[in-house]
């Protein structure tokens, strides 16, 4: 087979942009599809994944009101997407575009209408593959007209029976294709489609080289394979997704083959003389409650899986119309959220909450802490939004945001005259020290605003030090060497917390909220909190107690020495304007 590069119209397409595209190695993944499009293609088109838009070539009618760029943004395009199911094709593109953005490489299709005018309307197939270039990651895509395809079934199928090169197992096309004649047999009561997508695949990869990523995946499917219930047949749906069509299963049925994967992959399975634990994340649409088309069914399993890849413990479940409500809702946050930043980061504001010596009751700093607030004037709280700036790949330009703020923002009260000593906590993430750059972005952000670095306090959570402590040590000892202080936060709620005071070069141990909640009356937390201080007295750390909510909270611990409160009970967090109006207009 020829490989295929299908070029969009060079006029619209920066040819850097192309150049960079026909060089790239993941053009060759085109060719799956090559024999697709030949003859058939309507139209192909590139995507910003970030941007949300499309530059289409030639084939596609001049629709869309385009800006100067050629670029059509998806609210436009799906405006051309037929009423019934354009809720549906707007998920799929939004749900691909973000899963792109934030490094996914599968490739996908499915199908959708587009209604140009009363008589100008056609049904069409998507193929889209994303495709890293210098600049980050886009996508590339091809549209067939499916209106105009063959009536007759067998060459259909011929045309989408491909099979996958590694695996050997047959493709999407041939399940959508398959699903589609089970459940138009008068005899199929029932039947389910049910996902399985391996774990962290890109990580076999990695650390294995592509060719033993290749005898994983193949060795896999082979494992699978031999699991299948009877009647049932396995497809292999994008690089690292599997497709289990099984006609007459019950909902019990499927519960149980999920549950019976699961705990067969809690063993190793021996791939070319290597013990391989891998897991899936799994999840099931049933015909007919769940869906009554081939691409409904897939649609819907694919939506409950991308929830399920989120999870932390639960790793399978079959759809439901809420996962469909929920990814919705997440991928309009995304899309506001997007649009904020893009926006001069429209609705990003820090806030400062006091920080209190015990001994003198003075204020000592602030903890900077982030805050959007939406369009429609709600304050969301940073977990969801740091969450969503996750998800849509922009953490590390909020973050350094974050630092520049904060950083600026003491820096303008100390020349403004506030306590020489005062201090400006600064959450950051794991992201953030994994970077190997991250010392030297924080320094020069001090020196741009001329702070000094002893005024700063980097706030790190134990979990954030999990997954790289080498990269994370290093920064942390250069910030260190620099003046700059750490604190360990959230502390006593996550893992080894005792092991990290040995290792890591830690100023401040910040003790979890949860242990304050119920103080006056848990012997327990009073003891942890007393044992806490000692310790990291002895060893000279200084001790703060985040979440005290009344007087009584502080009173039960004061025999124990802790350095610095924070708390409602001493001020909520509140905008620098506030902060400045609450704490240094009285002084
Ligand atoms: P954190 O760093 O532990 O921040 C303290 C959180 O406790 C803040 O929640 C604060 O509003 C809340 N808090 C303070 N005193 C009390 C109290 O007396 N009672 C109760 N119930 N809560 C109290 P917030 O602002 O919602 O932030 C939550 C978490 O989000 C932070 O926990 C931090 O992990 C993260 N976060 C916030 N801002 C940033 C940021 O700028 N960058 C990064 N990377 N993470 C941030
Ligand atoms: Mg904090
Ligand atoms: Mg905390």
């Amino acid at each position: 087979m020829e490989d295929l590069l299908i070029e969009p119209d060079p006029v619209k397409v920066s040819s850097s942009i192309l150049t960079e595209v026909s060089s790239h190695p993941n053009t060759v993944n085109i060719a799956n599809v090559a024999p697709l499009l030949e003859g058939m293609c309507f139209c192909t088109f590139f995507a910003d994944c970030t941007d949300q838009s499309f530059c289409f070539s030639g084939g596609m009618p001049a629709a869309f009101g385009e800006d100067q760029s050629g670029f059509v943004p998806l609210p436009e395009f799906l405006a051309c997407v037929g009423n019934r199911d354009r809720e549906e094709t707007a998920l799929r593109y939004g749900s691909f575009f973000s899963d792109t953005a934030s490094g996914k490489q599968d490739m996908i299709s499915f199908n959708h209408s587009l209604c140009f005018s009363s008589d100008d309307s056609l049904y069409v197939r998507v193929f889209m593959q994303p495709i890293q270039t210098q600049d980050g990651m886009i996508v590339w895509g091809a549209m067939i007209d499916q209106s105009r395809r063959s009536p007759d079934p067998g060459v259909h199928a011929d045309r989408f029976g491909t099979r996958n090169d590694i695996s050997g197992l047959p493709g999407r096309g041939r399940l959508l294709f398959e699903t589609e004649s089970i459940i138009h047999d008068r005899n199929v009561l029932s039947a389910a489609l049910v996902l399985l997508d391996i774990k962290g695949f890109h990580t076999y990869n990695d650390r294995f080289g592509r060719q033993k990523g290749d005898a994983i995946l193949k060795g896999l499917a082979d494992m699978l394979l031999g699991k299948l219930p009877e009647g049932a047949s396995l497809f292999h749906v994008s690089i690292d997704t599997f497709c289990v069509l099984w006609p007459h299963a019950s909902r019990a049925q499927i519960q149980e083959f999920m549950e019976f994967i699961q705990q067969e992959t809690a063993h190793p399975v021996m791939i070319a003389q290597e013990a391989i634990f891998a897991t899936f994340s799994m999840s099931a649409a049933l015909f007919p409650s769940c869906g009554s088309s081939a691409d409904e069914l897939l649609a819907n399993a694919e939506i409950t899986l991308h929830k399920m890849k989120g999870e932390k413990r639960k790793r399978y479940a079959i759809y439901t119309p809420s996962d469909k409500r929920e990814l919705k809702e997440k991928l309009d946050f995304e899309f506001h959220l997007t649009k904020a930043i893009r926006n001069n980061r429209e609705g990003f504001e820090m806030y400062y909450q006091p920080l209190v010596d015990v001994g003198t009751s003075k204020l000592i700093g602030a903890e900077a802490l982030l805050r959007w607030i939406s369009e429609e004037n709600i304050i969301v709280h940073p977990e969801k939004v740091i969450a969503g700036l996750e998800a849509i790949g922009y953490m590390e330009d909020i973050g350094e945001w974050i630092l520049e703020q904060g950083i600026r923002q003491c820096s303008e009260w100390l020349s403004a005259g506030v306590n020489p000593d005062f201090l400006v906590h600064i959450n950051i993430t794991a992201e953030d020290l994994m970077r190997p750059t991250f010392a030297c972005t924080v320094i020069s952000i001090l020196r741009k605003y001329s702070m000094p670095s002893a005024n700063l306090v980097l706030e790190i959570t134990e979990t954030s030090l999990i997954r790289n402590i080498a990269t994370c040590r290093q920064n942390l000892i250069k910030l260190r060497s620099e003046g700059v202080k750490i604190a360990l936060d959230d502390f006593g709620t996550g893992y080894s917390s005792l092991n990290y005071l040995r290792e890591l070069p830690v100023d401040v141990i910040k003790i979890d909220r949860v242990f304050i909640e119920d103080i006056q009356r848990d012997r327990f937390n009073h003891s942890f909190i007393s044992a806490i201080i000692l310790l990291a007295h002895s060893i000279s750390r200084s001790v703060f107690i985040e979440g005290i909510e009344e007087i009584e909270q502080a009173d039960s611990i004061s025999d124990l020495h802790a350095d610095c409160y924070q708390g409602f009970y001493f001020g909520r967090p509140v905008a620098a304007s506030v902060f400045e109006e609450k704490y240094f207009k009285k002084t």
